[in-house]
């Protein structure tokens, strides 16, 4: 056994590789896909997805999956409801009466649309309709569900003040404002 001595000035020339950490900005292919193998989203044929890491851009498990990746690593990851959109809750399905709703609204099983709430718009699904009720369901979508991803970090950088402070990722890949 020996020690292999690193030449004189041989890391002066190493660049320190950025790795995702919180606060830094990424930008990542994926794609994801339900266990059956069908693929809900996907990054392919389009740019890459950037956020703000720790902003709650992403469901926290994806972020926690990539932590420490660097340009051009790949990571393949299972997320449980739990560490993705969240269980399904039997109490964000309400049965509501059709004339709460404007008459112009379609009211078809299937249709999504966002009720106007003082915190923001709050997304929902009509599940049922029958002649005087309409059965919304304020879950996600993709509550309930175990979901697998395949990611490739294709950069990696920090964010400007700026970005921190709106909490999101401007330029190429994010808000222009
Ligand atoms: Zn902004």
């Amino acid at each position: 056994m020996h020690t292999r001595r690193v030449r004189k000035g041989a890391l002066r020339g190493l660049n320190m590789t950025s790795v995702i950490e919180q606060h830094m900005v990424a930008g990542v292919h994926y794609t994801g896909t339900f266990p059956d193998g069908e693929v809900f989203d996907s990054s392919e044929g389009r740019d890459a997805l950037y956020f703000l890491v720790g902003h709650r851009q992403m469901i926290p498990g994806f972020e926690e999956e990539i932590m420490g990746a660097a340009v051009g690593e790949k990571r393949e990851f299972t997320l449980t409801p739990d560490r993705a959109y969240g269980e399904h809750d039997e109490g964000a399905i309400q049965v509501v009466p059709r004339d709460q709703f404007p008459p112009e609204m379609p009211l078809e099983v299937g249709v999504s649309m966002a009720a106007q709430t003082d915190k923001g718009p709050l997304p929902f699904t009509i599940t049922a309709v029958d002649e005087e009720n309409v059965t919304v369901d304020f879950n996600h979508q993709m509550a309930g569900k175990t979901l697998r991803f395949s990611v490739e970090v294709v950069e990696v950088r920090d964010a400007t003040p700026e970005e921190l402070a709106h909490g999101h990722v401007h330029g190429p890949g994010g808000h222009h404002h």
